[in-house]
């Protein structure tokens, strides 16, 4: 078969790191007889250098005639970049919410999971990591603060800011049903992250969700205040299977998640909506401290590629095949700056991108 992928390659370690998962997927095509069709497509600051916005409307087109999107990050250093003297609007991370908006992709999913081999690196004790554990965060993409209304005012000479956070009802249904769509097929437990003791939103989310778990009987439903779940996800990971959020408070926690598994360069992420066309990326933003310097860790990005096959394109003999190929480059002792401990061998984000394509 026939993909056209757009590739968002944007900024910092980027570049560096979609070159090795566009190789893997290469590799996964002339192995299974596909041809993957990539159109490179300026988001970010690099777009803002070139014409002026983070995303214009010619990339956004770009994007939405293709049959998925990769994505490796956006933006530079926030104290000393030039990109962040320019209003919010213009900023590299409007490009990032312009295309999640533009393509209406409202779910976010980040799989959180404890590579065995990476045990060493997970900040937890032993007793709590216990086996591993494996859980998703599925985070609701457009609504909430981030697309509020805000504004700064100043008063009486008293400067005064203000966000909002908006939620309808059909909002909350479509990401519920993904939440439980998602937990059918792992381990049919939802928890519904919320701060239902203070914000309206939140009371009309637990309602909602509830509402919605009643057409997925097999699933099992519990409402948890969002700074218990922050807790909880250092106490006890492995109780969860799918953690259900909104917009900010799934920021925070798939950020946090990222953390508990030991290495935010091993996690992937897909955003989708109503179709199958999706935004693949890693969890991580754009490492500007390390880019250019063959450092990053391109793992996140390659099993992003790898979601994108089972997602998007069915192909789920080919995204296993991606994630046993991480599997074994992992058990053979090959290690990224970020994942390295001793008694492994340190390799850079080229070589590591060689070995799994090589294992394909
Ligand atoms: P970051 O994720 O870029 O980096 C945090 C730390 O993790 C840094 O020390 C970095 O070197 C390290 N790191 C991140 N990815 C790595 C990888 N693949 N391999 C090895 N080490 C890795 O977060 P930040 O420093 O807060 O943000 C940097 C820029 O990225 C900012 O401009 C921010 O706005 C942007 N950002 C973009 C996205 C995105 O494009 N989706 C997401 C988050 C942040």
């Amino acid at each position: 078969m026939d993909y056209k992928i757009a590739v968002i390659p944007g900024d910092g370690i980027g570049p560096e790191i979609v070159r090795e998962a566009c190789k893997v997927l290469d590799r996964i095509g002339e192995r299974f007889g596909h041809r993957f069709h990539y159109t490179e497509v300026l988001m970010g600051g690099v777009s803002i250098d070139k014409t002026g916005v983070p995303l214009t409307d010619e990339a956004l087109a770009a994007a939405k005639a293709s049959d998925s999107v990769l994505l490796g990050a956006v933006g530079g250093d926030v104290g000393k970049s030039n990109w962040y003297k320019l209003p919010p609007n213009l900023r590299p991370e409007a490009g990032l919410l312009a295309i999640r908006k533009g393509l209406e992709l409202f779910c976010n999913l980040r799989p959180a999971v404890l590579f065995p081999q990476l045990k060493q690196a997970c900040p937890l004790k032993d007793e709590i990591i216990g086996g591993g554990f494996d859980f998703v965060v599925v985070r609701e993409l457009t609504g909430g603060v981030y697309f509020g209304e805000r504004k700064t005012v100043t008063e009486n000479g008293v400067r005064r800011a203000v966000d909002t956070m908006p939620y309808d009802e059909n909002e909350i249904r479509r990401i519920a049903k993904w939440a439980f769509e998602v937990a059918m097929k792992r381990g049919k437990r939802v928890t519904s992250v919320d701060k239902a003791n203070v914000l309206d939103t939140s009371r009309l989310w637990r309602q909602v969700v509830k509402e919605t778990a009643e057409e997925y009987p097999e699933v099992e439903l519990c409402d948890m205040l969002v700074d218990n779940c922050a807790m909880q996800m250092v106490r006890d990971p492995k109780q969860f299977d799918v953690v259900l959020t909104e917009n900010m408070f799934g920021d925070i926690l798939s950020d946090e998640a990222s953390m508990v598994t030991g290495s935010i360069g091993m996690l992937a992420s897909a955003s989708l909506g109503a179709t199958k066309l999706g935004l693949y990326e890693p969890s991580h933003g754009s490492a500007p401290d390390i880019a250019g310097q063959n450092k990053a860790n391109p793992i996140a990005t390659i099993l992003s590629a790898a979601m994108m096959l089972r997602y998007s394109f069915d192909l789920t003999k080919e995204a296993d095949c991606i994630e046993a190929a991480v599997n074994s480059v992992l058990d053979a002792g090959w290690r990224t700056v970020d994942i390295m401990s001793g008694g492994y061998s340190l390799i850079g984000t080229k070589e590591m991108g060689d070995r799994i394509a090589e294992r394909i």
